[in-house]
């Protein structure tokens, strides 16, 4: 059996999103920029993408820039703050300890460039709190960004209150919204939000493609230049049929939210609760705040990496956290922000459930886990050390 059980580091493009896009890369190729009628076609496809992706949102279609991906959104957002503020001398930065690298990584560029960052620590139950996030707030704050979802853990952060601080200090606010968009209702507005990341691969569009939303009066610059698209804030001929199957996808996405949710709720309860039964497993993550379809778990005395190959060997693919990390010794900085020791966090998986997951492929992941879990620990010096006491359990 095939089971696709990481929907958090890419889905598939829906039948919907294919159906949209292809007319794009057939027979209406024109550029969009052209003033021919040809051209023109694309420019319209462009428009009603724009307003799709807006309604979504609950933002103005003018609010709406089209990106490379969710990558680019964050950096573009991040960088267009530090610069807004630089004008006033204002060149501090505030995000959280355990935000995308695309957030992270543009932060540390930065910081070298003579901004200060404070990254605000998160509980235990991998949620921020919004007094961390004042206390952290300076006269000279530019900015504050932090995560709408998180990837690894799939925790929901206080995101309208974080708004309204902000709103009240007068301090731009971003959210990089890549786990959520699509997965759980998004209102820019009643959400105090004034930019906000989006990708579309995230949830059944193809890679390659995401949206900035900017608040109407909140000042964006180039990331890059030259043509005069996107209203002159992102140059380059648009990825059209990109666009427009992101559009159509996210409208999808959204028109089925609650069906989906419904479907992939007790699936991802099935996965905790069966897999809670290893012994000396952990939940990461509280599950009060939740996206619906993320799973992290950490199993004592083995490594991440070792399960996420034997699982491959039985048709499942999972994650240890993040894509980027894979291939990397270090364990995730998300679960080591969340207070997890090194030991526990390498030992962690990750399963994300989309709804075009099936109980039957559930099932064989719960039967599959435990038994690999179980065969590494036997193989593991480290478990034979807890096992006969020369170690302490430290789940
Ligand atoms: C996937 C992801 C990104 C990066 O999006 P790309 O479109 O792959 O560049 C950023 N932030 C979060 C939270 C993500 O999950």
């Amino acid at each position: 059996m095939f089971v696709y059980a990481d929907n958090a580091a890419t889905t598939s493009v829906s039948k919907t999103a294919l159906e949209a896009m292809l007319p794009y890369l057939t027979e209406d190729y024109g550029n969009p920029s052209s003033l021919y009628a040809f051209g023109q076609r694309s420019a319209e496809a462009l428009a009603r993408a724009r307003e799709d992706v807006a309604a979504c949102l609950n933002a103005d279609p003018k609010e709406i820039y089209f990106t490379s991906g969710g990558s680019e959104a964050d950096n573009q957002a991040i960088i267009s703050a530090a610069r807004n503020g630089a004008k006033k001398g204002k060149k501090h930065l505030i995000s959280t300890k355990f935000e995308h690298h695309a957030v992270l990584h543009t932060l540390k560029r930065l910081e070298k460039e003579g901004f200060e960052v404070t990254l605000v620590d998160v509980h235990e139950d991998g949620v921020v709190r919004v007094e961390d996030i004042e206390a952290a707030i300076r006269p000279d704050t530019a900015l504050v960004t932090v995560m709408f979802a998180n990837n690894e853990i799939g925790t929901v952060q206080p995101i309208t209150e974080i708004g309204a601080l902000c709103r009240e200090k007068k301090i731009p606010f971003h959210t990089d919204a890549v786990q959520a968009a699509g997965h759980m209702p998004i209102d820019v507005k009643a959400m105090n939000i004034d930019m906000l990341s989006i990708s579309g691969h995230k949830f059944h569009a193809p890679k390659g493609v995401g949206a900035l939303y900017a608040r109407k009066g909140v000042l964006i610059s180039n990331l890059i230049d030259g043509g005069a698209q996107e209203r002159g804030k992102r140059a380059g001929t648009e990825n059209v049929a990109g666009i427009v199957a992101m559009a159509a996808a996210l409208k999808e996405s959204v028109a089925h939210m609650e069906e989906n949710t419904a479907k992939i709720i007790p699936m991802r309860d099935k996965l905790f609760a069966e897999l809670s039964k290893i012994p000396h497993s952990k939940i990461n993550g509280s599950l009060e705040h939740h996206v619906p379809g993320t799973v992290n778990m950490c199993f004592e005395g083995i490594e991440g990496e070792s399960l996420l190959l034997m699982l491959d060997d039985q048709g499942i693919c999972a994650s240890s956290g993040s894509a980027c990390t894979s291939g990397s010794l270090d364990p995730s900085h998300v679960l080591l922000a969340i207070g997890l020791p090194h030991e526990v966090a390498h030992g962690s998986l990750r399963l994300s459930i989309g709804e075009y997951n099936t109980m039957e492929q559930i099932d064989h992941i719960i039967k599959v886990v435990p038994q690999v879990v179980e065969y590494l620990r036997n193989m593991s010096p480290v478990w034979d050390e807890l096992q006969k006491g020369e170690r302490p359990h430290l789940i």
